[in-house]
């Protein structure tokens, strides 16, 4: 049987959508992911019917802003997104349209889409509809905006942080035209919200090639107009590829010099992330001068530890490493890995004191942590009481 594109829940929602007199394709990212032989992640149809009559024909939808066109559609429990064809009107801000208009032709649907590869769409019998010779260009691995490039980043600046993040995650070069307005006009990108250019950033750290990327975004001077970049391509060239978004984001960190709350508040990252940037940090100043100490092991999580001695490794030459399965090893030999794991909890101490509760529970606990973590007494019950007793009335 030949494999057909989308899933059979997606194919029967253009079905439905051509049953009832309208016109719908797949469309956008997952179609040009599809010719490259890629298993596609979010499925995008096209329809010419309007939010409201897509809502009609399908009994489970969900509004996720009709204003814009799109609707959720729930076929067979498989959440399928649906938005009508439309233009975008006059972008007065470089970054939202004014207005979105919905229109019933596909091409008008296409032409306002950034690159030849992402205007392509595909009908439910895969057979592929290619107006602006998206399948030439990326036979010819080239990212071409749709129309005067120039003109399509003034309507919205993060298309030329796409274009760039693109040659990253696919290989794929920028045409010379493409390339050139975005050097033209790469001052624009300061009119791009940071939520925006931070999922690109992710996506580029987790691309297989983020150097091609780094360079271009040099070589077209959006370095300068970023809220924050290294200036030494170098060190990051040493750590490239990462191991996920986060690890990327620590190395870009580190590579420019800049403080967790510096990245954090440049790229608004969230509060896990910044945690995992200020740890790396830390863990980073001390691997300087030392290895991993019992204190650090046990503080920070794996990928902490694994991102901090990676860029130790990389950042430094002739130094001597540690490997992943060692860190591994230090860490599971630790007696405890959490609070968590400690034989006791705050009842014994109270038990065995006959005190009433309060603050000093939380201190001691926490010193019978560190007694049982640097093996001072051996994490069970009758060990942490006899050390614990005898620790408490000396101190009374
Ligand atoms: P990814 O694989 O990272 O999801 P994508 O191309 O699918 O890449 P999406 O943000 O999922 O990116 O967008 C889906 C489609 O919508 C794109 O393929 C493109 O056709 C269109 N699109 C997205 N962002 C823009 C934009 N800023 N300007 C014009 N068209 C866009
Ligand atoms: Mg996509």
């Amino acid at each position: 049987m030949i494999s057909l594109f989308g899933t059979a829940p997606s194919r029967e929602v253009i079905r439905t959508l051509e049953n009832a007199g309208f016109e719908a394709v797949f469309v956008g990212g997952a179609v040009r992911d599809y010719l490259l032989g890629k298993t596609a992640t979010d499925i995008d149809i096209a329809t010419s019917a309007e939010p409201e009559e897509v809502k009609a024909i399908f009994p489970q939808t969900v509004d996720l802003g009709s204003a814009h066109g799109t609707v959720l559609v729930l076929m067979n429990g498989e959440p399928i997104e649906v938005t009508t064809f439309r233009t975008e009107g006059t972008y007065t801000d470089h970054r939202r349209p004014d207005e979105v208009r919905f229109v019933k032709s596909l091409k008008e649907d296409l032409r306002r889409r950034d690159f030849t590869m992402n205007a392509l769409a595909m009908t439910k019998d895969g057979e592929l509809i290619d107006l602006f010779g998206g399948k030439v260009d990326m036979a010819d691995r080239i990212i071409r905006a749709v129309g005067n490039a120039a003109d399509r980043f003034n309507e919205d600046a993060l298309r030329m942080f796409r274009a760039i993040r693109f040659t990253a995650v696919l290989g794929f070069n920028i045409e010379e035209q493409t390339f050139k307005a975005i050097s033209d006009n790469a001052g624009q990108i300061r009119y791009v919200s940071v939520e925006r250019l931070k999922a690109e950033m992710d996506k580029l750290f987790a691309s297989a090639n983020p150097m091609k990327a780094f360079h271009s975004i040099q070589n077209t001077g959006l370095n300068l107009h970023l809220p924050l970049f290294p200036e030494d391509n170098e060190k990051l060239n040493r750590t490239v590829p990462f191991e996920s978004a986060l690890e990327g984001w620590a190395c870009f960190m580190i590579a420019g010099n800049f403080s967790a709350s510096d990245v954090a508040r440049a790229y608004k990252l969230s509060n896990v992330e910044k945690l995992f940037l200020s740890s790396v940090k830390e863990a980073y100043t001390n691997r300087l001068a030392c290895q991993f100490t019992i204190d650090e092991y046990y503080q920070y999580d794996l990928a902490v530890l694994f991102t901090t001695e990676k860029l130790f490794r990389s950042m430094l030459d002739n130094v001597e490493t540690i490997s992943c399965t060692e860190i591994r090893q230090m860490k599971q030999s630790l007696p405890i890995q959490s609070i968590a794991d400690l034989a006791v909890d705050g009842k014994k101490l109270m038990e065995w004191t006959s005190q009433k509760g309060g603050r000093w529970i939380g201190e001691w606990i926490s010193e019978i942590e560190k007694a049982v973590l640097y093996r001072t007494c051996e994490n069970n019950s009758n060990d942490i009481k006899e050390w614990f007793l005898y620790e408490f009335n000396r101190e009374k």
